[in-house]
């Protein structure tokens, strides 16, 4: 097992707006900002109804990065207008990503219950085909975050690292890597090879953070602070540094239990978390 240190600093420290989702993205940037965090990756709805490129320099008088835009995906669709129109708000989020001034954009890539997993990664591979032009001419690029296999159903036929690094592979263009999320991944056998091969395609675009907390009393929003849970988070970092990735380290929590805190102390928490545990 590789050994590594604790972060040095809160230099690769970004939080995503969805972390704090009760604050604004303008109470986010000031309150990031204070605390030090120097990365913020938006969520989309965060910018309904705001002028994108005003916001995006609003982050940045902060002087935070805008590390990526979530999300894009959900390609899979029964009926071919709906996988069209799938495209075309990719399209949309690639527009929003260039106006804020996101370098890239971070994929669920989506799912079908009523048809197989097979059909529904041919056409995630054929939507993000169709996006490639559109990468090329804004510069965005596209991360595929492979989702824990509990989201096969209907937000992720890929679900696992493996599975993404086979479809950036087949893809083949430096616009699409992986995002690779302790909370979908920490469990595969498979992880520490898979990252390395990510590593060799030179396709780690993203790293997020969070726990996995024991029981976990829902699916979507039960996610722990790092150091709540289980996932071994400093081996899979040095993991993910030994296959070449300098970038941010994003904290991405979806928890009720945490939004329902008091988020200064919340902010605060996971600076202190972020400095113990990632
Ligand atoms: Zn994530």
């Amino acid at each position: 097992m590789p050994k590594i240190a604790p972060l040095p600093d809160l230099s690769r420290l970004c939080i995503h707006t969805i972390t704090t989702r009760t604050w604004s993205i303008e109470t986010a940037a000031s309150k990031f900002a204070a605390a030090g965090v120097k990365g913020i990756t938006v969520w989309r709805d965060t910018l309904a109804g705001r002028d994108i490129a005003a916001t995006g320099r609003l982050l940045d008088d902060h002087g935070l990065s805008v590390v990526s835009l979530c999300r894009g995906g959900f390609f899979p669709a029964v009926d071919f207008p709906d996988r069209i129109k799938a495209i075309d708000d990719n399209r949309k989020a690639i527009d929003e990503a260039k106006a804020l001034g996101a370098p890239l954009i971070v994929l669920v890539c989506g799912s079908v219950p009523s048809q197989p997993l097979e059909e529904s990664r041919k056409q995630i591979a054929d939507g993000i085909a169709a996006l490639l032009p559109d990468c090329k001419a804004s510069g965005v690029r596209l991360a595929v975050e492979p989702l824990h296999p509990m989201y096969a159903d209907s937000r992720s036929a890929i679900n696992t690292l493996r599975q993404a690094n086979d479809l950036v592979e087949s893809l083949g263009s430096p616009y699409v890597g992986v995002a690779i999320d302790v909370y979908h991944v920490w469990w595969d056998s498979a992880l520490e090879t898979e990252i390395a091969r990510s590593g060799r395609l030179g396709s780690i675009f993203a790293y997020h953070v969070s726990d996995w907390r024991t029981p976990t009393t829902d699916m979507l929003n039960d996610r722990g602070l790092m150091g709540e849970g289980c996932i071994p988070l400093r081996r899979i970092r040095a993991w993910v540094e030994a296959g070449g990735y300098r970038g941010f380290n994003e904290v991405e929590i979806f928890s009720d239990r945490l939004w329902g805190q008091n988020q200064d102390q919340f902010l605060a928490n996971i600076v202190q978390a972020y400095r113990d545990h990632v």
